[in-house]
């Protein structure tokens, strides 16, 4: 069967609040489980409350060499001074059963999977300022000022990317952009493509002679 499932890229510079964003959606009654994140690898040390599994798989840079020649990666890239890579077994397997998946990944990542899949549908999000972009990555008060300083640094050349996907968030009062989130994949999932293979039979039915 074609693969049913749809693939979505979300990025943004760190702190526009992608993971809020991706947290509110799972939590709507309307995405019903029929949309998972995939859980990335990377090099970087966990962040006090992220659960190894859960918000990332963290491996050594030694076990991330191993993976990348195993041919393990869908796509990977250095992001910062770590690295991150999407699994690629686990999102076949979904988009095979029609589960659309969500990859949190950088620029380099979202050029790497729209080579190999064409019709993934990718959002960039953008924050309302620069100076907000730089309150939410204090407020979080989860990386250090160095870290910091070299993720805003990073900011201004990820967002140029912007143009090279299909949507644009504006992150400014949080539950509109929820909303506009929502019916990106919304929109996508009611696609004439997407019905036609999950409503085969009724289209057969109501098509026969
Ligand atoms: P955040 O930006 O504050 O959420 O920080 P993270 O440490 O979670 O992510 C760092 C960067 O790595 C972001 O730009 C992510 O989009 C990117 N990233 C995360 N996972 C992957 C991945 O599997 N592949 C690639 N290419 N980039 C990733
Ligand atoms: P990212 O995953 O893009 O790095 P996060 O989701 O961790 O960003 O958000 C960064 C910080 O900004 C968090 O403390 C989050 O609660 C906050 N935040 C996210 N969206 C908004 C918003 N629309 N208004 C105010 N604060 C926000
Ligand atoms: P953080 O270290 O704050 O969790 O993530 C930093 C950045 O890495 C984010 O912009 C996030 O989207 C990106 N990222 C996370 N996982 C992946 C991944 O698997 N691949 C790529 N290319 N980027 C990722």
């Amino acid at each position: 069967m074609a693969h049913c499932g749809t693939l979505f890229i979300i990025s943004s510079p760190s702190g526009a609040g992608k993971s809020s964003l991706i947290r509110g959606l799972l939590d709507r009654p309307s995405i019903d489980g029929m949309l998972q994140v995939s859980v990335s690898h990377t090099t970087r040390s966990a962040r006090p409350g992220e659960v190894d599994g859960i918000h990332y798989h963290f491996v050594s840079q030694p076990e991330f060499q191993t993976l990348i020649e195993r041919g393990a990666f869908y796509e990977w890239a250095q992001v910062f001074d770590n690295y991150y890579g999407t699994s690629r077994e686990w999102i076949d397997e979904q988009l095979e059963k029609g589960i659309d998946i969500l990859l949190d990944i950088d620029w380099q990542g979202a050029r790497q999977i729209r080579a190999q899949s064409p019709s993934a549908k990718s959002i960039f999000v953008l924050p309302p300022s620069r100076v907000e972009l730089e309150r939410r990555l204090n407020a979080r008060q989860q990386d250090t000022a160095e870290v910091i300083k070299g993720r805003m640094d990073k900011a201004v050349s990820e967002m140029s990317h912007y143009d090279e996907y299909d949507y644009l968030l504006v992150n400014d009062n949080f539950d509109h952009a929820l909303d506009r989130l929502s019916a990106i994949i919304e929109a996508e999932r009611a696609s004439t493509e997407k019905q036609a293979i999950r409503f085969q039979n009724l289209l057969d039915g109501l098509l026969a002679e």
